[in-house]
């Protein structure tokens, strides 16, 4: 089948690859390009070495499943490309993104088909049968969002977040938030990105505006860790810091322990997503699927992969999507 190879550090191609021998099968319609993709073609990653195919944010269409299958060939859907075991310690304990068990999707999705292992279903969620079904490539990056949500402390009506950076993941916390009707504001110091965020009605503020205290939840959404303590200062007591890029393990943060102690403010983090999250976020495409679909930019071939992760290398675009036949 046709698929986008990774081939080596900062290469990918299209070529062959062999198809999934699963018993379902999806035909692949579109697969968004996340940063951890392009981070690791470019910087390398300890999971995805080359040769390789990635992608993981997809949709499409079931076109090979047994008789009476839950979903029949020909259904649109959006897969979890992952998914807790609901038994182990970590799920039981309520951590059900720390699960060591989690059942997979059978390979990369920048290809013609994605294999669905056996008792995946709870894994795949119908997709209406016309409409605008692209910007259910989202509900991945969405999920991981529900999941920073989630570890937010919001007062309705009261909290006020701050998003430090306007990539995709920053837009998709703006979305989501002012959908909840919650004020939010980003920090996003291009200036190319930050009319975009202002034309989809998103407030844009820089760091040197910000007074400390006007913000009980601020979101890190860059992988800088000095940006920790940077915005540490200016949270107002007893918030709540996320730290939601990626950042490598054995990184060393500064911080004021006075801010924890005294000012109560509360340090978390969170990667990746669990079911329930990843439900969340497909009914919220669901309720408002405009809202989101202005955040996919581009639309590419296998062949123009390259140029694709290029942009994306050089935030080029917001979200990519790639597919065999576009
Ligand atoms: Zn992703
Ligand atoms: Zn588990």
């Amino acid at each position: 089948m046709k698929s986008l190879i990774y081939t080596e550090l900062g290469k990918v191609q299209e070529g062959d690859t062999p198809r999934p021998e699963e018993d379902v099968l999806i035909r692949v319609a579109a697969s968004g390009i996340c940063g951890t993709d392009v981070k690791a073609v470019f910087k390398g990653h300890r999971y995805f070495k080359p040769p390789t195919v990635l992608g993981h944010e997809f949709y499409g269409q079931i076109c090979k499943a047994p008789d009476g299958y839950k979903y029949p060939v020909g259904t649109w859907v959006v897969a979890a490309p992952y998914f807790e075991c609901g038994k182990c310690s970590w799920c039981r304990s309520g951590n059900p993104d720390l699960c060591e068990s989690k059942h997979y999707v059978t390979g990369g999705s920048f290809a013609e088909y994605v294999g669905i292992p056996e008792g995946y279903e709870d894994g795949l969620f119908q997709l209406p049968e016309s409409g605008d079904r692209d910007v259910f490539a989202l509900t991945e990056p969405l999920a991981c969002v529900m999941n920073g949500i989630e570890r937010l402390k919001i007062t309705k009506l009261y909290s006020r977040v701050l998003v430090v950076g306007g990539g995709p993941m920053g837009a998709l916390f703006a979305f989501s938030l002012g959908q909840r009707g919650i004020d939010v504001s980003i920090v996003e110091p291009s200036e190319e990105r930050a009319s975009i965020l202002q034309s989809w009605g998103i407030d844009v503020r820089q760091q040197s505006d910000i007074k400390a205290g006007e913000y009980d939840n601020i979101v890190i959404a860059v992988n800088k860790g000095a940006l920790l303590s940077a915005y540490m200062p200016l949270l107002r007591q007893g918030g709540t810091m996320l730290l939601f890029a990626g950042l490598p393990s054995n990184e060393m943060l500064s911080i004021d322990a006075g801010a924890i102690h005294y000012g109560e403010v509360c340090l978390t983090g969170c990667s990746g997503f669990h079911l329930k999250n990843f439900k969340d976020a497909f009914e919220t495409i669901s309720a408002d699927t405009s809202r989101y679909a202005r955040l996919i930019t581009c639309r590419m071939g296998f062949k123009d992969g390259q140029k694709a992760f290029d942009m994306l290398s050089h935030a080029q675009a917001f979200k990519i999507l790639l597919g065999s036949s576009f």
